[in-house]
């Protein structure tokens, strides 16, 4: 791992995230299947976020654009639940995996890349209600956020891969981002 990559790591665990880890390209893997639980509709956000699918775009096309970059900073916030019915429990962890997120942005704004990526967890965060719900455009086009899954990541492998734990005991929620660069 080059130095910058190690700082970024440790600048994303610095900042807040729970665990990080550094990826290479070649070790990510992508499922095209993915695609299919986003329209099964699995976590409420299919058609109702302007960065989920369908607006999205294309699943072979995300894949081959995520493809492009040369690696991933990868990083986990975990946040504790009442039980696991605790949906206000949960979207209040996703909205602080947003912060960290938006933190992580701005910080590894400097670097310069040619290109960079930054994905995250369930749907766009940003906003309370998206206003893809109204039919009225994204608010904030420069922050939105698409999720891991949107782009065909297979998030429990790249836990693996990056030395994170997927699951992180009894009545926790984990949530996953990774910045994907081009140097
Ligand atoms: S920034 Fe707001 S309006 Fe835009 S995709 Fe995200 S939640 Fe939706």
């Amino acid at each position: 791992m080059d130095n910058l990559i190690s700082k970024m790591v440790q600048e994303t665990i610095e900042l807040g995230a729970y665990g990080a880890g550094a990826v290479e390209i070649d070790k990510i893997v992508f499922d095209r299947g993915f695609r299919s639980l986003c329209e099964s509709n699995a976590c409420g956000n299919f058609d109702k976020c302007w960065t989920c699918p369908p607006d999205a775009g294309d699943i072979d096309d995300l894949i081959n654009k995520a493809k492009s970059f040369d690696g991933a900073i990868v990083y986990q916030t975990v946040r504790s639940l009442e039980d696991s019915y605790d949906f206000e429990g949960m979207m209040e962890a996703g909205s602080l995996h947003n912060v960290l997120a938006e933190k992580i942005s701005a910080a590894f704004a400097s670097h310069n890349f040619a290109e960079v990526l930054h994905l995250g967890a369930g749907g766009c965060h940003v906003c309370e209600v998206c206003t893809k719900r109204q039919d009225e455009p994204c608010r904030y086009p420069e922050r939105a956020m698409a999720s891991l899954e949107t782009y065909g990541v297979a998030v429990s492998q790249l836990a693996e891969t990056a030395g994170l734990k997927y699951i992180n005991g009894q009545n926790t929620v984990t949530y996953f981002g990774a910045y994907f660069y081009k140097k």
